[in-house]
């Protein structure tokens, strides 16, 4: 039975950057993924889903090796955000706006497809030694008796591991056969996803716009094309997926209230529940949980993928074969990074929290202060924690 320092289940964006980041960090590893792997080319239609990565996660893709990996004609930076209150009495001037600090960083992060990243981290891994990989297939039965890991797949294959790292996203298998509870709250909405074409935007610029009903994200990916994510409330989002395409663009139009000139949809359109997760631990004994597997936060600051790549920094900051080896040792680094990143969680959740109910919940009680608009919280907490979040 082939033994392996770590095994990494899920090769999604979290669980390859993981394996990338095990690899560097001179473990062995083994990465299974259920589905198979999407080849991307410069004329592959665009994926749907588009993440937001931060400066600082961008400058970690490039230690890692990753960032010369994905398709250069398939990212975008973005220099400046701007969001703004449509519903405010003050709307023109309701706003948050900032740019990148140029001292610090070349920008305030990049737009890719998910795609894009999954396979450059994929590209990384087949350049190097030390990772196999197995594509459309998964864990079915796991063996954890404290000093080593047992995985059997549905093929009958079985391996060994020091470690076994869970990245399977929300509905993860593995957290639940390890008998690690979750606690998920319903935002009561979905996020609707689509490109679209602005006849003039502002360059290099995430724009974002709340409305009754919930936030619309639009992210620039080149020259007038647009990603866009639609929060929208639970039943209502089935209209605006199925309407006309004249009737959408007319629906956004009227959710971005900007003079951007006319909106085209030029994709598909696709849609989200959005939910809160939080497991209620990172670790059990070998196992320990990373990205959406460990938590889930609304995208309406664009974190999820950045607080990922925030786990496996901790994790790799943590780990040493020494420490794999040695239980006592593993457990105590299994905790500090259970600790550090339910904390930093914790924080982001409760930002999201205070920023959905502000904006988007329309209890009377709330709507005077959020008429108050953005403007007043130009100086506020929450703008500085928007720059640290884009910059982290
Ligand atoms: C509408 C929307 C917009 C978003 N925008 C942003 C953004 O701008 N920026 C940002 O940072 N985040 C964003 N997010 C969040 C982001 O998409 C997630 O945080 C991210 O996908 C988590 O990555 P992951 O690898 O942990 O999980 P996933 O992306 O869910 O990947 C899990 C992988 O594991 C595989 N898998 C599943 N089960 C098994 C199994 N049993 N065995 C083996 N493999 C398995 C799956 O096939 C998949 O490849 C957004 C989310 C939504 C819904």
């Amino acid at each position: 039975m082939k033994r392996y320092d770590i095994i990494i289940s899920g090769g999604g964006m979290i669980g390859s950057i993981a394996a990338v980041a095990a690899i560097k960090a001179g473990f062995s590893v083994l990465l299974i993924e259920a589905g198979k792997m999407k080849k991307l080319n410069p004329d592959s239609q665009r994926d749907l889903r588009v993440s937001a990565i931060s400066w600082d996660n961008i400058c970690t893709l490039k230690d890692l090796g990753i960032y010369s990996h994905l398709l250069a004609a398939r990212i975008q930076a973005y220099t400046q955000m701007k969001v703004w209150d449509n519903r405010a009495t003050n709307h023109t001037t309701a706003k948050i706006e900032f740019e990148a600090d140029f001292s610090q960083q070349q920008c305030l992060g990049y737009l890719m497809e998910n795609n894009n990243l999954v396979q450059a981290a994929w590209h990384t891994l087949k350049h190097g030694n030390n990772c196999d990989f197995i594509e459309e297939n998964s864990i079915k039965n796991i063996e954890n008796d404290g000093l080593q890991i047992r995985v059997e797949l549905n093929n009958g294959d079985s391996y060994k591991s020091r470690l076994l790292i869970a990245a399977e996203g929300r509905n993860s298998f593995v957290r639940k056969s390890a008998g690690i509870n979750i606690k998920e709250k319903p935002y009561g909405q979905r996020g609707l996803v689509a490109y679209i074409k602005l006849e003039k935007a502002p360059a290099e610029t995430a724009l974002q716009a709340f409305n009754d009903g919930g936030p619309i994200g639009i992210l620039p990916i080149e020259n007038n094309v647009f990603s866009i994510v639609w929060s929208l409330p639970e039943g209502k989002h089935s209209h605006w997926l199925n309407c006309s395409k004249l009737d959408f663009e007319e629906g956004v139009t009227q959710a971005i209230a900007h003079d951007f000139g006319a909106v085209k949809l030029i994709s598909e359109r696709a849609a989200f529940p959005l939910t809160q997760l939080d497991a209620e631990k990172y670790f059990l004994n070998r196992i320990v949980l990373c990205g959406d597997s460990a938590h889930g936060v609304h995208p309406l600051a664009g974190q999820g993928v950045n607080l990922g790549i925030g786990d496996i920094k901790q994790l790799f900051s943590l780990l040493d074969l020494n420490i794999l080896k040695d239980q006592e040792l593993l457990r105590i680094s299994l905790r500090k990074y259970q600790r550090r990143r339910i904390s930093k969680v914790k924080e982001t959740s409760q930002m999201m929290s205070l920023l959905h109910h502000l904006f988007v919940d329309d209890s009377h009680i709330k709507k005077p202060i959020r008429t108050l608009g953005l403007n007043l919280l130009n100086n506020s907490p929450i703008k500085k924690w928007f720059i640290q979040q884009a910059g982290s």
